[in-house]
């Protein structure tokens, strides 16, 4: 039998989700549309974040305590309401008007935050990239929205100059981190001076439920990584979610450790949380287990949702914690790869509460499978479909499984954060779409109790650290090496990061391996890619496994180097 976590009645009194299979008979999306704020059917989703809490009594309530490395800052709702009024302001002014694409390259600092509602309330679509990107990463995206504004600092943009005459799009830069102007080129504009002028009042742009709200670029297998376009009616599951599955509370300070240049640290590093009227604690610096306790302990925070490779990294320091005082910790929740059993046994010892998994994507733009705080955890296994949902286990041709049988995990797709569109892909929108299901790529099954087990990607995308990667722009990024002519890639597990990313290269005629060679390669990759997507192994091999139309066959690769069957090679070249 399936071990089971009961939790003692004393950790949560009183979750949100009280009744889950009631729930999950009788809710309805619609019944939840009154938990956000609309005018006359149409809505915003930074409207609900902050500005109805500033007209409420949250109006001086933290909403953001800000925690960088040598300093630290808060923000009540009503000042997060009037500064993105401002940003609004100031957007407004430069020209930019509904669906126009605005984007943000920064790290975790309040101008992220600030910007981000800003650009929604006029209407604009935000984009997010991650400030680890290289100038390949930005192009990419930039390219592909035809972006016409972006938000960054005096030191990131020097990434982006690298690639700015191709972006015929992208019109000026906003640089937050030169005061008074100074430091800030002609042709840029000074988000200090821009905001200083900028009225604080602003008519939020009122949206229909299926106006584009933000993009996020995500990895596939094959191509580009894609735009994936969420709509404002996305807050209603943020905001359900979040109380259901983080199960925050009117006095609860919530620690999301995802960067917003991920979906988590949009959808419940910020839309959720702040839609919900809960303290969000932002930390922006390297991780280290003694910090991220004292953020803990600093702010005493209640909820923490953060990731598998995060929570293994502090189990290797066992006993970090003991100098802290962790107690105001109520419940913990994690997301982006599996959560093995171990870890959440690990969080019953150290801090004495079982770590919640869940599961869900950037597709999805919010939780869809989860652990709950009213129900029994089951350690190692993704938990139950969120009410409001059908979650399933379906074949290829999309017919249901019997429960306990390995299938294709599958939504029937209609539920508010399920993303728009692909930005300019349709194509690749409706490759998703099958017999009425939304087919999530990745592999699980259903137990006779209803809780899911991951299995693995359907495809060959990587989750390395819980960010995923498409082989194909690393195995782009690494032929563009003048030593190297084919470049195959893939995950391979890794006790720590759940996979880490290893390429198989083949060497240009007159070039010999070499470690020199390879810490070259290495260095080249990194300042194309993003640093997480560089590969932590390479080996050089004579020949990649290919299919007869010249397709590498990564499969191969993984089954080779994992000693695993090779399986079918009859479409294999000879
Ligand atoms: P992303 O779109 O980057 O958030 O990645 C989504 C992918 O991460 C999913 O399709 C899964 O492959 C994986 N993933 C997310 N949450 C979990 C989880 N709780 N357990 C296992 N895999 C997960």
């Amino acid at each position: 039998m399936e071990q089971i976590i009961k939790k003692p009645a004393n950790i949560i009194p009183r979750p949100n989700l009280r009744d889950y299979d009631d729930a999950l008979e009788t809710f309805k999306w619609e019944s939840a549309y009154d938990q956000v704020e609309w005018f006359d059917g149409k809505l915003n989703a930074a409207y609900n974040a902050v500005d109805r809490h500033a007209k409420s009594h949250r109006r001086d309530k933290v909403a953001l305590y800000w925690q960088g490395v040598d300093r630290n800052e808060k923000y009540t709702f009503f000042e997060m309401s009037r500064l993105s009024n401002r940003f609004a302001n100031v957007l407004t002014d430069l020209g930019i008007e509904k669906h126009d694409r605005v984007f943000i390259f920064l790290p975790r600092v309040p101008e992220t935050y600030i910007s981000f509602l800003g650009i929604l309330k006029t209407g604009a679509i935000a984009g997010t990239m991650f400030s680890a990107f290289g100038p390949e990463g930005l192009y990419d995206r930039l390219h592909n929205s035809g972006a016409r504004y972006l938000i960054t600092n005096s030191s990131l943009k020097e990434r982006v100059y690298q690639i700015k005459d191709d972006l015929v799009d992208l019109e000026r830069l906003i640089i937050v981190d030169c005061d008074d102007g100074v430091g800030v080129a002609d042709d840029e504009v000074s988000y200090t001076e821009a905001m200083k002028n900028a009225s604080e009042t602003f008519d939020t742009v009122q949206m229909l439920p299926d106006d584009p709200a933000f993009m996020l670029y995500t990895s596939g297998t094959t191509g580009k990584p894609k735009g994936v376009v969420h709509r404002h009616l996305a807050i209603v599951q943020q905001h359900v979610t979040t109380k259901w599955v983080l199960d925050l509370h009117e006095d609860d300070i919530y620690w999301c450790t995802a960067d917003p240049g991920w979906v988590t640290g949009i959808s419940y590093g910020l839309l959720g949380p702040f839609s919900c009227g809960a303290s969000v604690v932002v930390y922006d610096g390297r991780f280290d287990p003694e910090v991220w306790y004292s953020v803990i302990e600093k702010y005493q925070v209640n909820v923490w949702y953060s990731a598998p490779t995060a929570f293994r990294l502090l189990a290797q320091a066992p006993d970090a914690h003991k100098s802290h005082d962790l107690s105001s910790l109520r419940h913990i929740c994690s997301v982006g790869e599996p959560l093995n059993s171990e870890i959440v046994h690990w969080g019953v010892r150290t801090f004495g509460l079982p770590i919640h998994d869940n599961f869900w994507q950037t597709e999805t733009g919010g939780i869809l499978i989860a652990n709950y705080p009213s129900l029994p955890i089951k350690p190692g296994w993704m938990g139950k479909p969120i009410p409001g949902i059908k979650a399933a286990i379906v074949d290829d041709s999309g017919c249901e499984v019997a429960r306990g049988v390995e299938g294709n995990l599958a939504l029937v797709a209609d539920f508010p954060s399920l993303m728009l569109t692909i930005w300019k892909n349709s194509a690749k929108y409706r490759e998703y779409f099958s017999g009425g299901w939304y087919f999530t790529g990745d592999r699980a099954v259903q137990h006779e109790d209803g809780y899911f087990l991951f299995i693995g990607r359907a495809d060959d995308v990587i989750n390395t650290s819980g960010e995923r990667v498409g082989p194909f722009e690393v195995e782009s990024a690494l032929i563009e090496h003048p030593a190297i002519v084919e470049a195959g890639v893939i995950g391979k597990p890794d006790a720590l990061r759940g996979e880490i990313i290893k390429a198989f290269v083949v060497l240009a005629p007159g070039y010999e391996p070499s470690d020199e060679l390879t810490s070259d390669v290495k260095r080249f990759v990194k300042t194309r890619l993003a640093g997480h997507a560089y590969p932590r192994e390479f080996e050089i091999v004579d020949t990649l496994p290919k299919t007869r139309s010249g397709k590498i066959v990564r499969r191969m690769l993984r089954a080779k180097e994992l000693g695993l069957p090779i399986g079918d090679v009859s479409t294999l070249e000879e």
